[in-house]
């Protein structure tokens, strides 16, 4: 199977470098360790919101983390239904941060307005499949739980020959409609059989380049306040009178640390009392597989679920489909598997072996559309998740001065922004009192 290794969206980016790599000692009020889309927008609300200096330090190069080898889906969704959720947190906070996470798609906009960011960004609709009875209920117990607490309702299609099969609360009835087979396949654009569909808003983009875009508008725009340091890994992070991010035998010191490494790896954490990330992060890697096509059709998302009789035991397979900036032409991304990690990541290792192929074949024989075999591009990215599958954002409960916008977890491009928001609203809040 020809393969190039390497992620389409970093054949996207230019890679110039942005910024030096740290040399000598400095001093900053904030600074931020990660140049992904968590630690670059993090940094943009920051110097919005206040006067304060921002040191942004960043391993490799901005963009190339995670935020450079996704799926390039800004979904507005959590890795967890609401009813697990419920067993953690009470229902109206888990509708407020569903809420909170859907204003990511109107912060996408607004942070590509302000830096001039206008070929990237490609508006939809994500239609997710399910293809069994206890997907739909557990669908239809989704939607209750939302509308029942206020959250976002996504309005489910249903094969009308199911109709008979499942129970639909009344509540629920203006929200269920019925269409053909047919009609299922045509939006899921795919030639399995589905039984049920739903729709929700999309905001599609290269994560990496958006964040290089990011950091560069910021150096263009605040030279007295933001300092980029690219080929800087910190490895720790002392907490005390000041906090001290140390890399490169040198070392930034600030008031305040925010972590926006997407949770691996983590430098060391130097503090009297045990950080909150310490015992919450389980590492993951997970593999995508894209092609181009002649075709130039419109963007469009889409996510299959397969929790019952799939023969390859995958739960789902996402794919997106927008045009690949190179050339105009349809580029197509399709993933699903991830394993658990406990080694330093290889991005030129499967995980597990034969783990591209397996992804080729669900495209192969189920997308509708003809691809370019010639043109296919494995590659795999890190995912960090928390032990609740909830993102780490705000204040560390025990180390004065640390802070995160991190472990984004599969869904991480809309969380990770709407966290920086929110992020810099307290730190700048914060300062203010
Ligand atoms: C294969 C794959 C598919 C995905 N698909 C989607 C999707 O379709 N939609 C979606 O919403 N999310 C998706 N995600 C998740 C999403 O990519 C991430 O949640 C998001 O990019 C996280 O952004 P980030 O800035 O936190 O992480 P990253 O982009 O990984 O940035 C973290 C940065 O921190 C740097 N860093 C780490 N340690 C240090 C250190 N010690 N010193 C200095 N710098 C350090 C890294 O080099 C990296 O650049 C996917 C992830 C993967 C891997």
């Amino acid at each position: 199977m020809p393969c190039e290794i390497v992620s389409p969206w970093i054949k996207e980016m230019d890679d110039r470098p942005i910024g030096e790599p740290l040399a000598t000692e400095e001093r900053t009020d904030i600074v931020i360790i990660g140049g992904g889309i968590a630690g670059t927008s993090t940094a943009y609300y920051l110097l919005q919101e206040s006067d304060l200096h921002v040191t942004l330090v960043e391993r490799t190069k901005v963009g190339y983390g995670a935020s450079g080898r996704n799926g390039g889906q800004g979904i507005a969704s959590v890795e967890r239904s609401f009813k697990d959720l419920l067993g953690s947190l009470p229902g109206a906070e888990i509708a407020s941060l569903l809420n909170e996470i859907s204003s990511g798609h109107q912060r996408v906009d607004e942070i590509c307005n302000s830096i001039g960011y206008h070929d990237g960004l490609f508006k939809t609709t994500i239609w997710t499949g399910l293809s069994s009875v206890t997907e739909v209920q557990k669908q239809l117990e989704e939607m209750k739980l939302r509308l029942l607490y206020g959250a976002p309702v996504h309005p489910l299609i249903l094969d009308e020959d199911l109709v008979p099969k499942v129970e639909i609360d009344p509540v629920l009835a203006e929200m269920v409609s019925t269409a053909t087979p047919s009609r299922l396949k045509e939006v899921l654009c795919t030639r399995e059989k589905y039984i049920a569909a739903y729709s929700a808003p999309a905001s599609l983009a290269n994560s990496g380049r958006l964040s290089r875009a990011i950091a560069r508008h910021l150096l263009d725009r605040y030279p007295g306040r933001f300092v980029l340091h690219e080929e800087s890994p910190v490895s720790s992070i002392s907490f005390g009178e000041e906090v001290k991010a140390r890399s490169n035998g040198t070392a930034v010191s600030a008031d305040a640390a925010v972590l926006c490494t997407n949770g691996y790896p983590l430098p060391e954490l130097e503090s009297s009392t045990v950080p909150k990330i310490s015992d919450s992060l389980r590492r993951y890697v997970a593999s995508m597989v894209a092609h181009t096509s002649e075709d130039r059709t419109a963007p469009g998302a889409f996510t299959y679920f397969h929790e019952e009789g799939d023969p390859e035991e995958e739960p789902y397979f996402y794919l997106t489909r927008r045009p690949f900036l190179l050339n105009g032409n349809d580029l197509v991304t399709v993933g699903g598997p991830q394993q658990t990690i406990s080694e330093e990541l290889d991005h030129g290792a499967e995980y597990p072996p034969g783990v591209y192929a397996r992804i080729d074949g669900f495209l192969a024989r189920s997308y509708t559309c003809a691809l370019r075999d010639e043109d296919m591009m494995c590659w795999n990215g890190p995912m960090g998740y928390t032990k609740d599958g909830i993102r780490l954002v705000g204040k560390d409960p025990h180390v004065p001065g640390l802070w995160y916008n991190t472990a984004c977890n599969g869904i991480g491009f809309l969380p990770s922004i709407v966290g920086g928001r929110k992020v810099a609203a307290e730190i700048a809040g914060a300062r203010s009192r």
